[in-house]
């Protein structure tokens, strides 16, 4: 591992651009790291538009939006985690409460709640106009094998009609544009969360990983995001890890903390990760039919600065960029730097 002087540097997920641009500006006004990534990704989680993470996050299949989030600090090894919470907008200051003011890691559901309301946070529903529109459409998509659904026309109904058309029937209020993404949230489950990394030139380094989960889950699902070793793990004698994408299977490898052990046993990281994603594609005998349903990156920051973003999949566009990317600013504008990948899906 180089000896390199550590210098103020922070990577985020690909949705990550903003939180890294405030991160960066707090490093350099002196803030401490954890407060920087939280900071930053505080802006997603209280942007109604990502509907990956905080306010405005896709809901479980009851219609309800249950977040998770963990926090890990470098200089103190202290960590915290919330899973499950919900009417909070910002899990990750939950967890970094749970972190400073409890002797405990991980408080999940009402008692996660409960909590957050005890340390004064604000109690509010997280679910927009949007999110709610698309959670009913997800569940007039769902069908039976004679292509019924309770949530849609009658049996004796007509034939149903082109997606959108129908859909506007039943919300006239909402714009083409909304039932046409709603129509492919529904269909295509997205995931999305943001994990944030920071190092500072006193070498001291934070991270964290907050998310909504995966759209329409059965209530009380939790991902990796909130596991401290799967979602984001922070040793800065080595550097730090975190992860978006299918939780699922990064909790079957423990990506976070494989990667920064794997950084500890000589690994840059580009390689920590492609090892991790190996890991991945191992538990199903490496065979790309079943591999390709899975969407899973991760992220890794060494102690002196280098870093990797890496996802299973990656595709050219046809501008020649690549579709999977990671956000980073090392001192400049935030900026998206392709992801190294294990395969190229073919556009
Ligand atoms: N990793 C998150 C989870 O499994 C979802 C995501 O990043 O898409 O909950």
């Amino acid at each position: 591992m180089s000896a390199a002087t550590p210098r103020n540097i922070v990577i985020s997920s690909a949705n990550g651009l903003r939180a890294c641009s405030k991160a960066m500006d707090m490093l350099r006004s002196g803030a401490d790291t954890l407060d920087a990534v939280i900071a930053g990704v505080n802006i997603i989680e209280l942007d109604p538009k990502d509907h990956s993470v905080g306010y405005g996050g896709l809901p479980n299949e009851e219609g309800v939006v249950e977040l998770d989030a963990c926090v890990m600090h470098g200089p103190t090894r202290r960590c915290g985690s919330v899973a499950s919470i919900r009417n909070i907008k910002t899990p990750s200051l939950v967890a970094k409460a749970v972190m400073e003011q409890t002797d405990h890691i991980m408080i999940v559901g009402d008692g996660a709640l409960k909590f957050a309301r005890e340390m004064g946070f604000e109690e509010t529903s997280l679910l927009t106009d949007e999110s709610r529109i698309a959670w009913l459409v997800w569940k007039r998509s769902l069908r039976d094998p004679a292509g019924h659904n309770n949530w849609g026309p009658g049996l004796d109904s007509p034939p149903a009609k082109a997606p959108i058309a129908e859909l506007k029937q039943f919300f006239p209020e909402a714009t083409e544009d909304t039932l046409a993404w709603a129509w492919s949230v529904a269909v295509h489950p997205p995931k999305g969360t943001i994990n944030c990394l920071a190092l500072n030139t006193r070498g001291e380094m934070s991270g964290t990983t907050t998310t909504s989960g995966l759209a329409w889950k059965i209530a009380g699902r939790v991902g990796d995001s909130p596991l401290i070793g799967a979602g984001c793990y922070v040793d800065q004698d080595v550097g730090a890890a975190g992860s978006t994408g299918r939780g699922e299977e990064n909790i079957r490898i423990a990506g976070g903390h494989t990667i920064v052990e794997n950084m500890r046993h000589g690994m840059p990281p580009k390689e920590a990760c492609l090892d991790a994603l190996k890991r991945v594609a191992r538990n199903f005998d490496s065979d790309r039919n079943r591999l390709a349903a899975i969407d899973i990156n991760f992220y890794a920051l060494r102690r002196d600065g280098e870093h990797a973003g890496a996802t299973l999949w990656n595709s050219r566009r046809p501008d020649g960029t690549w579709s999977k990317t990671y956000s980073v600013n090392d001192g400049g504008e935030s900026r998206l730097e392709p992801c190294v990948y294990l395969y190229e899906k073919k556009a």
